[in-house]
């Protein structure tokens, strides 16, 4: 298969590695990716995941009505909105006028937990809850099970257990506590005060680490192995989180067409998906590659100190190779995105199927909280931001895609929703200091 990556440990004199190593914002398009029919037939992912994941949030829908009445229909989706004025915006801050329409994703809004860890992370505690519903001798199929007592005795006797940097603390955190599940939640240094004074309020234990991300997950992945009645959320490597993500690329299939907006090889789309160990952006371009194939391009997008999965696709070492072996901090402002060794799941199975990746430094992250904020009034946590320049790339650098007006380019919001109003004023006010940043390279 020529993908692009590299063999092996091959690196050391790669110019892109190189680049990378540099801190500098560095950009990978690849024109000679093979079809996504042939890669979708040849990897391990069982085909059946994105139907069964939907097919279980259809199920809980009356649930999530009734337990968080803000979801209406108790459908956990966010809005797909068109951004002229951003993109008018950047055209200027960024001297390159952008051929085709930029979109925005709306996670940011997403129900209950405010990112799109609502995605994956509901649906592994969905998942679980109807093991333990059926473990019980209770229906798994009928929503009435989970308010009802006998399923709420069951499931407080079980524990639920993750390591993160925020966002999936927070959505598994709400989620399973809402349905009655003991929940602990692991969480890395960076991670933010108010996410935790959330979780607590919530009866979640909060658990503190000093290290990283992954040393948050090992500890999470220790404690829960050695008690039986405990599911561990595994970030590196879980196939729930990732079928609860493809489902985006359903929901996303029916807005473009609700707006009567096609996408197919004259109407193609390029997602840009903020990155960090792989899994929301791994999911949500699975689902897209089988609805669309090679109509659409998604291109995944990390802080430049931190590119996990850039540096572990185009090394081919995956999870075997982390940022720090090529100096680079891992460190960002960009929350959740501070991840310096990718996926074990992810890089493996859905790298031949992503078409570019870019590196964006922190303060060109930051800079578009205040662009989004001042013409689309809209407020994003600056991770979520990580993709709104990337667009522009292709106006300097030659993307696999068609740069005209027939093009779409839909840049992921990933958060924002749960921010604390204070936090918000804090992360736009840097941002407009940051503006004169903005640049493509
Ligand atoms: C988790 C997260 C991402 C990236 O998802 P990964 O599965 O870690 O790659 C992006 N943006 C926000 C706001 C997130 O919380």
């Amino acid at each position: 298969m020529t993908t692009g990556a590299l063999q092996g440990s091959d690196f050391a004199d790669d110019e892109v590695v190189a680049d990378l190593a540099a801190g500098g914002q560095t950009t990978w398009f690849r024109p000679e990716l093979p079809p996504s029919a042939s890669v979708l037939d040849s990897i391990d992912v069982d085909p059946q995941v994105m139907d069964d994941a939907a097919a279980r949030f259809d199920r809980f829908a009356p649930w999530f009505a009734s337990t968080f009445p803000e979801t209406g229909t108790g459908v956990i989706e966010s809005p797909l909105v068109a951004a002229p004025a951003a993109q008018a915006d950047l055209d200027g801050r960024l001297g390159q006028t952008l051929p085709g329409r930029l979109w925005l994703k709306r996670d940011d809004t997403l129900p209950v937990s405010g990112s799109i860890k609502a995605r994956g992370g509901f649906h592994e505690v969905l998942e679980h809850a109807e093991t333990i519903a059926a473990e019980a001798g209770l229906d798994p199929q009928d929503a009435r099970t989970y308010s009802g007592d006998a399923f709420r005795a069951q499931a407080a006797e079980h524990k639920i257990v993750v390591g993160s940097t925020g966002n999936l603390g927070l959505s598994i955190g709400i989620l399973g506590a809402s349905l009655g599940f003991a929940c602990t939640v692991h969480m890395s240094a960076d991670a933010r005060e108010w996410k935790k004074v959330k979780l607590r309020s919530h009866g979640v234990e909060v658990i503190e680490h000093s290290g990283d991300f992954v040393a948050a997950v090992s500890a999470g992945r220790e404690s829960a192995a050695a008690d039986l009645r405990a599911h561990f959320v595994d970030d590196e490597d879980s196939v729930s989180l990732f079928a609860g993500y493809s489902v985006a690329a359903l929901r996303l299939r029916d807005q473009f067409a609700a707006l009567g907006e096609p996408i197919d090889a004259d109407h193609q789309l390029v997602v840009y998906l903020p990155c960090g160990i792989g899994g929301g952006p791994g999911g949500v371009t699975y689902g897209l590659k089988r609805l669309f194939g090679d109509n659409v391009h998604c291109v995944f997008v990390e802080p430049a100190t931190a590119p996990a999965m850039f540096l572990g696709v185009r090394t081919g070492l995956h999870s075997d190779i982390s940022v720090q072996d090529i100096r680079l901090s891992g460190r960002t402002n960009a929350d959740g995105l501070a991840v310096a060794r990718p996926s074990r799941f992810i890089g493996p199975r859905i790298g031949p199927l992503i078409s570019g990746f870019a590196g964006v430094s922190d303060d060109i992250i930051s800079a578009g909280v205040a662009v989004l904020a001042d013409t689309e009034g809209i407020e994003a946590e600056p991770s979520a931001t990580a993709g709104l320049t990337v667009p522009w790339r292709g106006t300097v650098s030659v993307p696999p895609w068609p740069m005209d007006e027939s093009t779409k380019h839909l840049v992921w919001l990933t958060g924002g929703a749960m921010v604390p109003a204070q936090e918000r004023r804090h992360y736009l006010a840097e941002a407009r200091t940051d503006l004169g940043a903005l640049a493509l390279t």
